[in-house]
């Protein structure tokens, strides 16, 4: 894959890359719509990565190329990008240039090209890893010194203002942070973040990840819809984000509300935070969150039902699931899955299966022939082991 890469960019650019990076995609475990209120995320890197042919330019010239969309070389000049001046895919890079250098970091141009085996647009955040091998290039190349964190901060502020697209720091974060075998307990208001331990293999099993291959078009205003009615009901409820509203005092909160909408979005978010922490105590049981408590053994099919009960919130309180979601879901438990949810947005893209190893193939076909039956598009089904984050290849 390296060769490959660093023969094309020869071809394109006449010489030999600088170095080559890579930076992965991502699966959130469990933790959705909890970023935006302040609360906890559990993503994991996954075994698919963007990978970064790049060499240093002296002179302001930004030289962009993917293999993976149709199109020549976009050349920019660095001192002119801004903010909404320019669209298609080549923002996302040129993005994080601009994030660098609006932060005062002195990046004097670059020649890129990009090869990818992250599904674009399936909820696996291509976008982030895109984002991040790009800043891990430029923080190598031009010697920064930048932490990981700060690599995903800049990285989801070219998204937030170069883009357009409002995320929180969750792709980012996972894309550089996250470490083979675990999960990244990231706290989403500290930014404070720990390995969970994720030894699927060692316990017998897998995650499958389904990637529905439809994207429905509510997702947008959808996202924004929510986003407003949980900002609405903190400022009702008096506190500065839903995280704040524990899960012993969820009652009390819920009659505070008069509207049905917002009391289901809170409903959702703070029993989704609370089910970060039951998954990561149940995966790392006796770390700092249970002080006291003697190590015990991670138990990773203890986290089944509480993804399938995740799943549950996010399609009936939260309202982000959909048809193609909810079968992925039904039909995976159906044939003998240990949990399942949705991960990512919703409205499409992909959801996660854990199952046992000997059942990966039997649960596979079992979802593949349930959407067959139900008249939809066959999904992309793989299994996913906890992999490394964002490194130099070459
Ligand atoms: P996701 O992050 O879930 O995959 P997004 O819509 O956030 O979906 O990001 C997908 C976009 O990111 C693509 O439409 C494209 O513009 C850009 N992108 C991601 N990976 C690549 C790649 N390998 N080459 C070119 N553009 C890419
Ligand atoms: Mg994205």
């Amino acid at each position: 894959m390296t060769d490959r890469l660093t023969s094309a960019f020869r071809e394109l650019y006449g010489a030999a890359p600088d170095g080559v990076w890579s930076a992965p995609g991502r699966v959130n475990l469990i933790g959705e719509y909890t970023d935006f209120n302040d609360g906890s995320v559990l993503p994991l890197a996954l075994p698919h990565t963007t990978l970064a042919a790049v060499s240093r330019r002296e002179d302001g010239v930004l030289r962009l190329h993917s293999g993976d969309v149709e199109g020549s070389v976009a050349e920019l000049r660095v001192e002119e990008l801004a903010p909404g001046s320019g669209g298609g895919w080549a923002a996302y890079p040129a993005g994080v240039v601009w994030a660098l250098r609006d932060a005062g970091h002195p990046v004097t141009g670059a020649d890129i090209h990009i090869a990818s085996t992250v599904p674009t647009g399936a909820g696996l955040s291509s976008s982030a890893a895109l984002e991040v091998v790009t800043a891990l290039a430029c923080d190598d190349l031009f010697g920064l010194g930048l932490r990981p964190w700060q690599l995903a901060r800049l990285s989801q502020r070219a998204e937030n203002v170069f883009v357009g697209v409002p995320c929180g720091v969750m792709d980012q974060t996972a894309s550089a942070c996250c470490t083979e075998g675990h999960a990244l307990h990231l706290d989403t208001r500290d930014l404070s973040q720990r390995q969970v331990p994720f030894d699927l293999v060692g316990q017998g099993l897998r995650l499958l990840v389904v990637d529905t291959r439809v994207k429905h078009e509510l997702g947008d205003g959808a996202y924004a819809t929510r986003r407003a009615g949980c900002e609405e009901a903190a400022r009702a409820l008096g506190v500065q984000a839903l995280r704040d509203v524990v899960p012993e005092r969820l009652d009390e909160a819920l009659a505070e509300l008069d509207d049905v909408t917002l009391r289901r979005y809170v409903r959702h978010v703070v029993t989704e935070n609370a089910r970060v922490e039951e998954v990561v105590a149940l995966l790392d049981p006796g770390a700092p969150a249970s002080p006291g408590k003697a190590p015990g053994r991670s138990d990773i099919r203890g986290i089944g039902p509480v993804l399938t009960v995740g799943h549950a919130s996010l399609r009936d309180d939260f309202e982000v699931s959909c048809a193609e979601l909810d079968l992925v879901v039904e039909s995976g438990l159906a044939a003998g899955a240990v949990g399942a949810r949705m991960t990512g947005g919703g409205f499409g893209g992909s959801a996660i299966v854990l199952v046992e190893e000997a059942d990966t193939e039997s649960v596979a076909k079992s979802v593949t022939e349930a959407f067959a039956a139900a008249g939809h598009r066959a999904p992309r089904i793989f299994p996913a082991l906890p992999s490394a984050g964002a490194k130099r290849l070459a």
